[in-house]
């Protein structure tokens, strides 16, 4: 195998080999399908690349966006690879050099796009000429579980029976076991050998504040990172105006990037934040994908992601060079609130509940009290033998407790609802709710019934979502979020095991009852803001300037 190890020094200028990539190339080169679970910034790429080199004929790669592929294509020109795309980026002249280069065999790799790739006179072109590999690269696409499926990746399913005999290779960062489970089923690669790698990327320290005054909490967290490079992601094109409106005013050098810019406005932005120019980017989650910055300080999310597997990709674009770096959520349970009213109000029902429970698992995340990066990777499929020492909750752990008798409870109930109910009834249940669904079922006859009324409801929600993050318990997030039990908690059931649990830190502090006379003097300060906002502006106007000159 010494030829692998030459392309890798000759035509990568690469010195070694990074975990896995040598046997991924080493299965693929020998016609086996791989699929490969990698985090990013991990090395995908190679893992394709240099079996393309290795084989015979053209590889093909198919990938979900042409930045992508121009990226990968420059960087395999430059190393004096043979590649090209095929894509609507073409001009008919170059569509037509880059076919006949195809047909004569003289292309190592191709990009195209799916749909591309599936088109009927295109397909049969390839039929007839050798192919090295297919790889599909972004797999996740191929998943509505993902979270960003895209229709065109669904006909990759056919690969197999058009390309009989030519390796595939699938590749990911995201690894959830239901989007990992349907890439397998739609590209049919139940032969395929599985490579995971370790998604822990321990240079990044976690941490979760409560959001309060988002603004200000950003810029106390700016503060001490001056000169460094970051991002800031927020939901909305306008929070992401706003926000990087008040930074530059603060003195940041911030700017702003989302799909609402002209084409050439955010590249220049992309361009001068990669040349290390503009120190900020304030982006909604159109920012990055194929971004390989390697000095990336702090990725700040200001705004709750909608999904864990997102905001793991994002926050991973922060210390691809390997040192010690930051992401930050703040997080704000009226956030939770405006996402879940906004699914609810979109999509079919399959969508709303695959997002509903997405978001939950979001959500646990940021409630969670126990190791963040346990959490985090327990999702992705991973776990963590120990606590992970960097992140806000090892550094700063919450008040613990003596919390069997609260857990048994808690998994006795489960127990007694024959694990086919959800979060909110265990504890509706425990603490005695009177409510329809209850009566219903008849859980008000149960003998866990009423038992758990020593905490409120957002205490046991919390205690729940330890278990589960623990590991007593499982959320069925494909069957409706059900709880389950784990083998782990037939000793505390038993009474054979006792466990810890901490004491909820997240949840807000009770808004204090303001009296009348309290409420209208806020009213009139309301009024008073009013007016000087107006004067503030009136006399901008005047003399010409922004108003944040003015006072
Ligand atoms: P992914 O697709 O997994 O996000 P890429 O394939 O884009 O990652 O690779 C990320 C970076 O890692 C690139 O700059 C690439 O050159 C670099 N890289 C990949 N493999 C190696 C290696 N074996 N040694 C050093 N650098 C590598
Ligand atoms: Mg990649």
């Amino acid at each position: 195998m010494s030829k692998m190890l030459d392309t890798l020094h000759n035509v990568f200028g690469l010195q070694e080999f990074r975990p896995h990539q040598e046997a991924i190339i080493r299965r693929v080169s020998e016609s086996g399908d791989a699929f490969v679970l990698m985090p990013t910034g991990g090395g995908k790429s190679l893992c394709y690349q240099l079996p393309a080199l290795l084989r015979d004929g053209t590889a093909i790669v198919v990938s979900p966006l042409i930045s992508l592929m121009k990226d990968q294509v420059d960087a395999l020109l430059a190393n004096g690879v043979r590649a090209a795309m095929y894509n609507s980026s073409l001009a008919p002249d170059e569509a037509r050099a880059v076919m006949s280069a195809l047909r004569a065999g003289t292309l190592d790799l191709l990009y195209v796009a799916p749909e591309r790739l599936m088109a009927p006179g295109f397909a049969d072109l390839l039929g007839d000429l050798e192919i090295a590999l297919i790889a599909i690269d972004e797999a996740h696409c191929v998943s509505q579980w993902g979270h960003d499926f895209r229709p065109e990746y669904a006909a990759l399913g056919e690969l197999q029976a058009r390309f009989p005999g030519v390796p595939r290779i699938a590749l990911t960062a995201t690894a959830d076991p239901q989007t990992r489970a349907d890439i397998v089923n739609v590209l049919g690669l139940q032969q395929a050998e599985m490579f995971v790698t370790s998604f822990d990327r321990p240079n990044i320290r976690y941490t979760v504040l409560e959001k309060h005054q988002p603004k200000q909490q950003l810029a106390r967290f700016l503060a001490s990172r001056e000169g460094q490079s970051g991002i800031v992601y927020c939901l909305s094109r306008k929070r992401v105006e706003e926000v990087a409106e008040h930074l530059r005013w603060k003195g940041y050098p911030a700017e702003a990037y989302h799909a609402g810019l002209a084409a050439p406005v955010r590249s220049a932005v992309q361009e001068r934040f990669i040349n290390d120019e503009t120190g900020i980017v304030v982006a909604t989650v159109a920012f990055g994908m194929g971004i390989d910055k390697p000095n990336v300080r702090f990725v700040v999310h200001y705004d709750l992601p909608r999904h864990l597997e997102g905001y793991y990709q994002e926050t991973g674009r922060a210390g691809r060079d390997g040192l010690p770096s930051e992401a930050l959520l703040l997080y704000g349970a009226q956030d939770a609130g405006t996402a879940r009213y906004q699914i609810e109000q979109g999509g079919n029902e399959e969508q709303r509940r695959v997002e509903g429970h997405k978001l939950n698992a979001m959500v646990g995340f940021a409630e969670s009290l126990s190791c963040r990066r346990r959490v985090l990777l327990g999702y992705l499929g991973e776990d963590l033998r120990e606590d992970c020492g960097n992140c806000d909750i090892c550094l700063d752990p919450p008040n613990r407790f003596d919390g069997t008798l609260a857990a048994r409870k808690l998994l006795s109930c489960i127990y007694r609802v024959r694990q086919s109910f959800g979060m909110k009834h265990v504890v509706d249940v425990l603490r005695g709710a009177d409510n329809e669904q209850v009566r219903r079922h008849g859980h008000d006859r149960l003998s866990t019934y009423g038992i758990g009324t020593e905490y409120s409801s957002a205490e046991w929600m919390s205690f729940l979502r330890q278990l589960i993050h623990q590991g007593y318990v499982r959320q069925d997030i494909a069957a409706y979020s059900v709880l389950r039990l784990t083998p782990e908690a037939g000793p505390v059931l038993k009474g054979d095991q006792d466990l810890e649990l901490a004491e909820p830190r997240l949840k807000a502090k009770p808004a204090r009852k303001r009296s009348r006379a309290a409420v209208e003097l806020a009213d009139d300060d309301l009024a008073l803001f009013d007016t000087l906002r107006a004067l503030r502006k009136r006399l901008a106007d005047e003399a010409g300037v922004p108003p944040y000159v003015i006072f």
